[in-house]
């Protein structure tokens, strides 16, 4: 990735308070990739009862693609890698097996769109049949209890029905009871004390009453309370339409409304509701759709969303080089972080493309993550960054969590360094007085106070220029 992409990244940091926005980048912007956008699906398997990967890469970084598949759009959110896009779909436990088509606009770097399709062969599942002996009251209801059972429905189908939260997991997904037996059991026809009830859509995790349960991935407590069925039952929100339900549980152990981190102590295994003996009931749905949990513990996210592995402080051979003009004074720290910017060259002619040199140190004593967002609208909001070895767990509620394109570790006492020539609406142009801001926000999720961490005023061909950079909370 060249150093102007990143910069592209850090696009809503970008003010160029006099020169007039140009709407597409001339020379300096990111080279079209060689091919164009790839569109590829990675899943456990293409059947009924599995949750899908879609994978778009080398595309736009900045406007997502659009897709469908059997005519369901699917909403693409940015991966780790630049120009990576990803979208969850899934195949609902009834889904109708052949043909799926996946139809895409796909958008290269340049910004040229192109129509594209895939044709999936969904497979037939075999779900086994299964008889169940329950207490006669949990098959044939008496009025009181169907009313109930029939609220309780409605309720979870509105919540699973609500809009799209932003991602709140920051990577792949884990056994909610970790060295449980393998859970089988998805999409089992049963006939309970002889009579057809729905298909089985979640899967039962073996373990003894007491045993811990914990949050398979990051998200929130969307429901903690019991139900006539599924007895005492937690409901996590994780974003992105994706929710899991815990069912039977003897305890439970977060209020609806926590936030939630992966590994987190929700609830106890327990034999609450419909059931013949403990036992954890682990339900995936992804919209309205019934998912095989299991099938989404399948899929690599932690290598799509993951911090890339590659030093990230070294982006630019810029950074190194002696002529550059002198280093002004680091921006008052904020969380640990500083920053400062320069000028690549002591003077521009206007007119010019003016490319800035932006340090952000970690003066702090743990490492920091940093969010480049690069969504236009998100200007204002442009990088986020705090100090939890888990990241996403504390961007979950942000509205701009979705937009993180990528992000990286600053390890303490190291500077990130990046070349930055872009702006959201094209190079930065320099104009007769140019001043620039690095501003990331102290607090991402819940403070809207920013502090403003340096600020570049120059004087265009007056070499040298005169550089300004003060620190100044708003
Ligand atoms: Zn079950």
């Amino acid at each position: 990735m060249t150093a102007a992409l990143l910069l592209a990244a850090a696009l809503g940091a970008t003010r160029l308070s006099s020169a007039a926005p140009v709407p597409s980048p001339k020379g300096r912007g990111p080279a079209p990739a060689a091919a164009g956008p790839r569109l590829s699906v990675e899943s456990r398997a293409v059947r009924p009862g599995e949750v899908l990967l879609v994978v778009v890469e080398g595309a736009d970084p900045v406007a997502p693609p659009s897709a469908s598949l059997r005519g369901k759009d699917l909403s693409f959110f940015p991966g780790a890698s630049t120009g990576t896009w990803l979208a969850l779909a899934a195949l609902d436990l009834d889904a109708s097996t052949g043909p799926a088509r996946l139809e895409a606009v796909l958008r290269d770097p340049a910004g040229r769109a192109a129509r594209t399709q895939k044709t999936l062969f969904v497979r037939a599942a075999r779900f086994p049949i299964e008889a169940l002996s329950v207490p006669e009251g949990y098959v044939t209801l008496p009025k009181s209890d169907l009313e109930r059972a029939e609220s309780e429905a409605a309720a979870l189908h509105r919540l699973f029905a609500r809009p799209q939260a932003p991602r709140l997991f920051e990577g792949a997904f884990a056994p909610p009871i970790p060295g449980a037996a393998a859970a089988s059991g998805f999409g089992r026809r049963r006939v309970f004390n002889g009579q057809p009830r729905a298909p089985h859509s979640g899967a039962d995790l073996r373990a003894k009453t007491g045993a811990p349960v914990r949050a398979p991935a990051a998200g929130r407590a969307a429901l903690a309370g019991t139900l006539f069925f599924s007895g005492k039952t937690v409901v996590l929100d994780h974003g992105l339409g994706l929710t899991t339900l815990y069912a039977h549980l003897s305890r439970i152990l977060v209020q609806p409304g926590d936030p939630i981190r992966k590994g987190q102590l929700i609830g106890r295994v327990g034999a609450t509701g419909r059931v013949t003996g403990p036992h954890l009931h682990w339900a995936l749905k992804l919209g309205e759709a019934r998912v095989d949990p299991y099938s989404l513990l399948a899929l690599d996210l932690d290598a799509r969303l993951k911090p890339r592995p590659e030093d990230p402080l070294a982006r630019s051979p810029a950074c190194a080089r002696a002529d550059l003009p002198p280093a002004p004074p680091w921006g008052r720290a904020a969380g640990g972080l500083r920053a400062r910017v320069r000028p690549l060259k002591p003077a521009y002619a206007p007119g010019e493309t003016v490319t800035l040199l932006v340090e952000i140190q970690n003066a702090g004593g743990r490492s920091a993550f940093l969010d480049f967002v690069r969504d236009p609208g998100a200007r204002g909001a442009v990088l986020g960054f705090n100090r939890a070895p888990e990241p996403f767990s504390q961007l979950a509620s942000s509205a701009t969590a979705r937009l993180v394109t990528e992000q990286v570790k600053i390890p303490p006492n190291k500077t990130l360094c990046f070349e930055q020539d872009r702006d959201a609406a094209g190079p930065l142009l320099a104009a007769a007085t140019t001043s620039y801001a690095l501003q990331y926000a102290t607090d991402f999720l819940y403070s809207t106070s920013t502090v403003r961490a340096g600020v570049w005023r120059g004087r265009l061909a007056a070499p040298p220029a005169e550089v300004v950079v003060s620190s100044a909370a708003k």
